[in-house]
């Protein structure tokens, strides 16, 4: 069972047709492709997605279906989600709105702390394996204002105008084509939504430690040169979940405003680093404080007004 609030707004993410509700599943009207529903989650991955990343698809999925779930009352004490909240709260409060999507949402986290707040959340991923344990223990924590939807941002399976403000927590990066993204991003918020992006900063922090996670930057030649090492010297070995792409601020503002968003702005996104894979918290706190430093910046934000 699909809930009304979803069916009123999900789209085909290949052609943009309605969808009809069939057999359990849901059937586009113009184009004929069965899409089916997992859990009472629509999954509207279009052909090109599976086409694209059908390859690292089930790497995804066997990640969140080892992650456990998250533990409400343990949020406050993880660093990361609570950088990410902040930021978010502080623009939702410029730019409120009655719903918020997550684009790229894993474990839930964030939309749970958005749902105590009162706010409709909507969370989309590729996996649907996320999206399983997202409404699972959103479910048990009491959160009934939240909708899931398995998509692709490049191929947004939502109707034009139906979302109030949209964050990416580290997600852009992960697909080639930014621009359609950003576009189709656009294309779904409504008019004076806010789209909030954190990406990696195409810099030095981008172009040795994070190596361990095959970061290519966005950028003529060096993008070349890093891809070719990561896809045939290194075979993928650190490309384990696809793509990740770091960017210049002025790169990603310019897909904004190709997009035809307005009042687009940057700024360092405070986010707090893990460096799991450095065992020595004198190497963690060094490369923690080294991460202030403009040249070093590991992540930033682009927002951009519909
Ligand atoms: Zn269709």
């Amino acid at each position: 069972m699909i809930e009304q609030y979803l069916l009123d707004i999900i789209i085909c993410p290949k052609c943009k047709g309605e969808l009809l509700e069939n057999n359990g599943g849901l059937i586009c009207k113009q184009c004929g492709i069965n899409y089916h529903v997992d859990d009472g989650i629509p999954v509207l991955l279009s052909p090109a997605t599976y086409h694209d990343i059908g390859e690292i698809l089930p790497a995804w999925n066997s990640r969140w279906l080892k992650t456990a779930e998250p533990v409400p009352s343990g949020l406050e004490n993880e660093p990361d989600i609570m950088s990410a909240f902040g930021h978010v709260k502080k623009y939702f409060d410029l730019y409120p709105s009655d719903n918020f999507m997550e684009a790229g949402c894993g474990s839930g986290r964030l939309l749970y702390l958005m749902g105590k707040l009162g706010i409709k959340v909507i969370g989309m991923d590729l996996s649907v394996e996320a999206l399983k344990l997202t409404r699972r223990w959103l479910e048990k924590a009491g959160i009934r204002n939240s909708y899931f939807i398995c998509g692709d941002m490049r191929y947004m399976p939502i109707k034009d105008s139906k979302i109030g403000f949209i964050y990416g927590g580290g997600s852009i990066e992960h697909f080639e084509e930014t621009q359609l993204g950003i576009n189709e991003l656009r294309r779904v918020l409504r008019q004076e939504g806010l789209l909030t992006l954190t990406y990696p900063l195409l810099s030095i922090a981008s172009l040795t430690y994070r190596q361990l996670y095959g970061n290519i930057p966005e950028l003529p030649v060096l993008k070349q040169l890093y891809k070719f090492v990561h896809v045939n010297i290194f075979r993928k070995k650190f490309m384990i979940f696809g793509l990740e792409k770091s960017f210049f601020i002025s790169t990603m503002e310019k897909y904004y405003k190709k997009a035809g968003f307005t009042n687009v702005s940057s700024a360092y996104f405070d986010t707090y680093l893990d460096i799991a894979v450095f065992k020595s918290e004198f190497i963690k706190n060094l490369l923690r404080k080294t991460a202030k430093n403009r040249l070093f910046w590991p992540m930033v934000f682009t927002n951009g007004v519909k």
